[in-house]
């Protein structure tokens, strides 16, 4: 209970004083709120097809795997599940990414998601004003990530191809000098694009000629259905962070992701994460340490998630280009979560999601995606969680929503 003054004694010719405003230094402004996560509350709601969030399908989730590797890793090492632990990241798993990705242990620093392996890498590399390029349209995340820590982001647009890099060489002779070149180089967010095998040639050749960062953001790689890869960035040049995931792979709730990155800027990471958590997830660790080490496992795992992924990729493709025809232009990603799709009319997409959640299906308008680009005719399409046999349903509802006024 609180005591209440008696009438008496309070004064009523005195205004009550004005309470301080909370304190703010401006961040949450300057990064503003994710459209998509904001999407993602809207998106529970019973009945909705939800096309909008970049989420794995869970039924991949590797339950039971994870199960037992849980309790295998409270039965047989409780004391190092559980504990703190190098900052680093176990051995255990530095030495699997390390293996599987082609690089020394000792590059490898393991993070909460590749999301925070970005934000440590910004945070460790640039400064207030300092310019990063990036595709236009560019991950929403990257973007926050970026504009937290006051970068000037710079947009260099892209194609099917990915970041147009003869733009960007243009814009470098003409005096441009970024810190960081951030891309999504295979599957991209949002445009399900992969920046060709040439384009890499350049885009490395370019970081050693100004001497520029590139960051490879890569939770995609491994979803990939059709063709072949074309080599890592970090192949190409040594001025290249790449950034990993077990997010689109195993499951994202577990918060693992890693980075690779050259010896001086690994060893200021490893600083930079002291100060942000001391270490990823020790349990967390363990359990997905235990779940690749499984000889096999991920090899059959990734054989399972390619023709999954590829069939309702199709599905709705096919479905959704039925109903709008070439009013729609959609990619045709070989991997990834998304298809983009672009309306050749003036349909204003953002205009009318709110009358698409009323039809029962939820997207994600392009100008959430936008650096500088107007993509108010832009959508992505995310057909992950949308079983093939939906697709037609979801296209309906997607018809009804942008029917001609
Ligand atoms: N990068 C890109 C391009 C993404 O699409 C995402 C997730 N949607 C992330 C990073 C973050 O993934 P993680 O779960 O590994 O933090």
């Amino acid at each position: 209970m609180v005591p209440s003054l008696a009438p008496s004694l309070v004064p009523s010719a005195i205004p009550a004083p004005r309470p301080a405003p909370m304190p703010s230094n401006g961040a949450a402004t300057r990064v503003g709120s994710s459209a998509i996560r904001d999407l993602l509350t809207l998106t529970g709601r019973p009945g909705l097809r939800s096309l909008a969030g970049g989420l794995p399908d869970p039924a991949t989730f590797p339950v039971d795997a994870i199960a037992e590797a849980t309790a295998r890793a409270l039965r047989d090492d409780p004391a190092r599940a559980l504990q703190y632990s190098p900052t680093e990241g176990l051995d255990e798993l530095r030495a699997w990414v390390a293996d599987h990705r082609g690089v020394d242990p000792a590059a490898v620093l393991i993070t909460h998601g590749s999301q925070q392996a970005l934000d440590l890498v910004v945070r460790a590399t640039v400064a207030p004003g300092d310019v990063v390029v990036a595709a236009d349209p560019a991950y929403v995340g990257a973007l926050q990530v970026l504009r937290l820590a006051g970068a000037d982001v710079v947009p260099v647009p892209g194609d099917d191809d990915g970041l147009d890099v003869d733009e960007l060489g243009r814009q470098l002779a003409a005096g441009l000098r970024p810190r960081l070149v951030y891309v999504v180089a295979d599957f991209h967010n949002p445009t399900g694009a992969t920046l060709s095998a040439p384009r890499r040639t350049t885009l490395a050749a370019l970081a050693d000629r100004y001497g520029f960062v590139i960051i490879d953001d890569d939770p995609y790689g491994l979803l990939r259905w059709s063709g072949t890869a074309p080599p890592p960035l970090r192949t190409a040049t040594d001025r290249v962070v790449t950034l990993g995931s077990v997010s689109k792979v195993l499951c994202p709730g577990l918060r693992v992701g890693y980075v690779l990155a050259p010896p001086a800027i690994a060893r200021e990471l490893v600083v930079v994460k002291q100060a942000a958590d001391l270490h990823t997830s020790s349990l967390a660790q363990h359990v997905v340490a235990t779940v690749l080490a499984e000889p096999g496992f991920l090899d059959a795992h990734v054989a399972r998630l390619r023709p999954h992924y590829h069939d309702r990729a199709v599905a709705l493709r096919d479905a959704v280009r039925a109903r709008f025809g070439p009013r729609l232009e959609l990619s045709d990603p070989a991997g990834g979560l998304f298809l983009w799709a672009r309306f050749t009319d003036d349909t204003d997409t953002a205009a009318r999601l709110a009358g698409a959640i009323d039809q029962g299906v939820a997207y994600v308008p392009g100008p959430a995606f936008a650096i500088r680009q107007d993509l108010r005719g832009a959508m992505r399409l995310s057909f992950a969680t949308t079983d093939p046999a939906d697709a037609a349903d979801a296209a309906d509802r997607l018809a009804r929503a942008f029917a001609r006024a």
